[in-house]
C-alpha cells in the first residue's frame, strides 16, 4: 500500500469527457475523487477505527473498507479494482473512474447543489442502513434456495458458536456459521472440499492472500482490538483468513472464510451453483495458522442478506431453529 501512495498531485477540477466539475487528485497518474473534502453532492463518514467509508450520494449507500476489494453498495456486494479506494492522511479517495462508471450524474454539467442532499441527511442514510433487519419468516424463504457448504455435514447450533455469540479475545462478536468435525456429522479437515451454496456471481477470491507473517503480528491486531473495544473491520477481514465471497442471485451474499486453498479457475465475475466449488477447508486467519498446525480447522461462512448479516434481527432460538433446519436439511 505504501508504495502506490507515493505521488499525490492537488488538482482543482477533473475532466474527463470535458464534463467533470469535482474536486481531484492524482494518485500515480490516476484520478481520484477525495470524498473527505467537503461537498453537496456526497456525504461521506469514515470511521478510523473500522478503517471503513459510508459514501452517500443522492440515494446510493457505498461502503468501502481499507483492504478489501470488494464494495457494498446499497443491497449488493460488487467487486472493486484493487486501488479503487484509497486512504491517506485522514483523507478517503475513490478513482474518477468508479464514480464515472457508478454515478454519471455527479459528472454531468447540472449543478452539483441540484443533487445535493441535506448534510444531516448522511447520518439518517447510514443508520437506516445499519438498522435493517429480517424476521425469521424472511430469513427461512431466503434460506429455502440455499444447500450446505460441505456435503454431508451440519452447521453448527453450540450457543457459543452462533451467530451474535460473543468473541472476547477480539472484542467482538461471532458473525456466521461454523463446521468442526466434531459437530458437522463428518470429517471436516483440509481435503473437504466447500461449495458455492447456490447461483451467484463470485465478487472476491483470494488468489494472492498473505496470511499474518507471525504470532506477534496477529496478536498486535488482538490488542488493538481491546483498546478500541470491539473488532474493526479490516482486522476483522484478515481474521478470515483466505476467502471467497459470493453476490447470489436471490439478493444474499456469503463470505467463505479460513479457507486453506481457493479453486484455480474461480475469478471475479464466475458464475457458480451449489455444485461449484469454491475452495477447501483450512484455517487461515485463525491462531492455527499463525502457530502452523492444525487447531481451529473449520469452514466459517457468514451469510447476509442484501447486505445485512442474516441474524441480526433474531432471537438465539430463532438463530438456532433457522440454521438447523433451513440449513442443515438443505443437503
Ligand atoms: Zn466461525
Amino acid at each position: 500500500m505504501g508504495l502506490i501512495i507515493c505521488l499525490i498531485i492537488v488538482g482543482a477540477i477533473v475532466k474527463i469527457n470535458n464534463e467533470i466539475r469535482l474536486p481531484y487528485v492524482y494518485i500515480d497518474g490516476t484520478p481520484y475523487i477525495d470524498v473527505t473534502e467537503p461537498s453537496l453532492s456526497y456525504h461521506a463518514v469514515y470511521d478510523e477505527i473500522d478503517r471503513q467509508l459510508h459514501l452517500a450520494v443522492r440515494d446510493n449507500l457505498y461502503i468501502f473498507t481499507e483492504g478489501i476489494t470488494v464494495a457494498q453498495i446499497n443491497e449488493k456486494f460488487v467487486p472493486l479494482k484493487k486501488n479503487d479506494f484509497l486512504t491517506k492522511n485522514r483523507n478517503s479517495y475513490v478513482t474518477a473512474e468508479f464514480l464515472l462508471k457508478n454515478e454519471p450524474k455527479l459528472f454531468t454539467k447540472k449543478p452539483a447543489y441540484l443533487l445535493a442532499k441535506k448534510q444531516e441527511a448522511k447520518e439518517e442514510i447510514i443508520e437506516v442502513a445499519a438498522a435493517k433487519q429480517f424476521t425469521v419468516e424472511e430469513v427461512s424463504q431466503y434460506f429455502q434456495t440455499l444447500r450446505s457448504p460441505l456435503k454431508g455435514a451440519k452447521a453448527d447450533i453450540f450457543p457459543s458458536h452462533i451467530p451474535g455469540a460473543p468473541r472476547t479475545y477480539r472484542y467482538g462478536f461471532h458473525e456466521g456459521l461454523d463446521w468442526y468435525t466434531y459437530s458437522a456429522g463428518t470429517d471436516v479437515n483440509r481435503r473437504t472440499p466447500v461449495y458455492a451454496m447456490g447461483e451467484g456471481t463470485v465478487v472476491r477470491v483470494d488468489h494472492e492472500y498473505k496470511p499474518y507473517e507471525s504470532e506477534r503480528e496477529r496478536k498486535k491486531d488482538l490488542a488493538y482490538c481491546k483498546t478500541v473495544q470491539r473488532t474493526p473491520q479490516y482486522i476483522l477481514d484478515k481474521l478470515r483468513g483466505r476467502q471467497v465471497w459470493v453476490q447470489f442471485d436471490n439478493g444474499m451474499q456469503a463470505r467463505f472464510a479460513h479457507l486453506d486453498l481457493v479453486s484455480e479457475r474461480l475469478k471475479v465475475g464466475s458464475r457458480v451453483t451449489e455444485d461449484t466449488q469454491v475452495g477447501y477447508v483450512g484455517n487461515s486467519g485463525t491462531s492455527g495458522e499463525v502457530k502452523k498446525d492444525d487447531t481451529e480447522l473449520h469452514l466459517h461462512v457468514d451469510l447476509l442478506i442484501k447486505g445485512v448479516l442474516f441474524w441480526k434481527g433474531l432471537s438465539k432460538e430463532e438463530i438456532q431453529h433457522v440454521v438447523a433446519n433451513e440449513l442443515s436439511q438443505s443437503l
